[in-house]
């Protein structure tokens, strides 16, 4: 098992990673002083809980904990008001009280959702986050909780850190495999930003990560969380450095609004992304390696790295615009300066995004 501290003052708290880890749950809860007196809500999803949800409710009952469950449709349209609302729902009826603590079993929707419930209901109860997917390494860790709005993904939100983190790699296992591989790309973005070595390591290790391999997943897991935990140690609400998080996210984020969240996955459009950053790179001067590296990385991992030919310039052009990462009419792109180095840049003209754009669409 691996511990790791997410430094944020009174709101630190652990990550822990491990194979079968759920059956320790109550201890987990305990240390954290939420004992059997304190109602717990489970919220998962409806994959998620196919596999993962009793064995937990009967570990926590055994510990002689007061335990709800509400289980949404799997997939980003539970990121919903509505489903938020739900929840509350089941909340009021099961009792909950300030006292309580909300448990969000699943991947990023399930967290983001959940999250946003504990930060909303009675303005703010205690959470704890047990991610089920590669990706949710990411979104577990930093306390970013939210909704979809019908115009806008993730627009309505909040900062809230969870208790504690407990990632138990067991529940990986029932992962699709194109699940698998999205979520590495976000590991594997980590590592980009932040640490050269690790980007060598994941390259050495594909064929244990994505077969799960128990040592190597919890390795890239703890890895990755590492260096989420301590960006976000440094820039809590994203007041900069933060933002190097978001690499890859500007193009990525574009390819998922033109795809309608259906096409391509998250960690998928993150990828061709990164690839996109990584071209803006040598346009802007630094070494073609950076460029060489990361697409060579991401292909060994069976990740895209370029736009689908439908795909239209114009459009993806007009979601940017729509985009959060804009100043002064100039777009705000994270670009590598190395192999585990970013700069955040307030100077890209859009120009040169739709070339990087058009050629990502002959990319092989
Ligand atoms: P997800 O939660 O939708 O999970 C992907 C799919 O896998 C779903 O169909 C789910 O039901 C299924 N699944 C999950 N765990 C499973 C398991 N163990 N076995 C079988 N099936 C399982 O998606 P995701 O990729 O985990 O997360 C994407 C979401 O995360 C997006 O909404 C994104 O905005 C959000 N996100 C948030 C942050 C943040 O900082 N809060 C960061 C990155 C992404």
């Amino acid at each position: 098992m691996r511990r790791l501290h997410v430094d944020l003052g009174e709101r630190s708290y652990p990550i822990i990673i491990g194979e079968g880890i759920r059956e320790r749950m109550p201890e987990f809860l305990a240390e954290h002083r939420i004992h059997p007196n304190h109602k717990l809500l489970i919220v998962s999803d409806a994959s998620v809980a196919k596999f993962h949800l009793q064995p937990l409710v009967d570990a926590l009952h055994g510990a002689a904990y007061d335990v709800t469950s509400h289980v949404v449709p799997s997939g980003e349209q539970s990121k919903s008001l509505d489903h938020l609302e739900q929840i509350v729902t089941t909340a009021l009826e099961a009792g909950l009280n300030r006292h309580s603590v909300i448990i969000a079993l699943g991947g990023g929707v399930v967290g983001d959702l959940a999250g946003f419930a504990a930060a909303s209901y009675m303005r703010g109860i205690r959470f704890v986050q047990m991610p089920t997917t590669i990706l949710a390494h990411d979104s577990s860790v930093g306390g970013k909780v939210g909704v979809n709005h019908r115009l806008a993904k993730n627009i309505i939100g909040a900062f809230h850190q969870p208790e504690f983190v407990c990632f138990d790699t067991a529940m990986l296992a029932t992962l699709p495999e194109r699940e698998i591989r999205a979520g590495l790309s976000e590991v594997i973005k980590h590592g980009l930003i932040w640490d050269e070595s690790f980007v060598a390591w994941c390259e050495d290790h594909v064929e244990q990560l994505l077969s799960l391999e128990s040592e190597a997943i919890a390795h890239a897991l703890y890895e990755g969380c590492k260096v989420k935990a301590e960006v976000v140690s440094q820039d809590e609400r994203e007041g900069g450095l933060r933002m190097i998080l978001n690499l890859g996210h500007t193009i990525g984020h574009a390819l998922e609004a033109v795809s309608s969240y259906h096409e391509l996955e998250h960690g998928e459009a993150i990828s061709i992304g990164m690839v996109g950053s990584a071209k803006l790179a040598i346009r802007l001067g630094y070494d073609p390696l950076i460029y060489t590296t990361t697409k060579r990385v991401l292909q060994a991992f069976g990740l895209p790295i370029r736009i689908p030919a439908h795909y239209d310039r114009d459009r993806i052009m007009s979601a940017m615009m729509h985009d959060k990462k804009f100043k002064d009419g100039k777009m705000v792109f994270v670009v590598p300066v190395a192999i585990g180095k970013v700069e955040i840049r307030h100077d890209i003209e859009a120009a040169w995004i739709e070339e990087i754009i058009e050629e990502l669409k002959q990319e092989a």
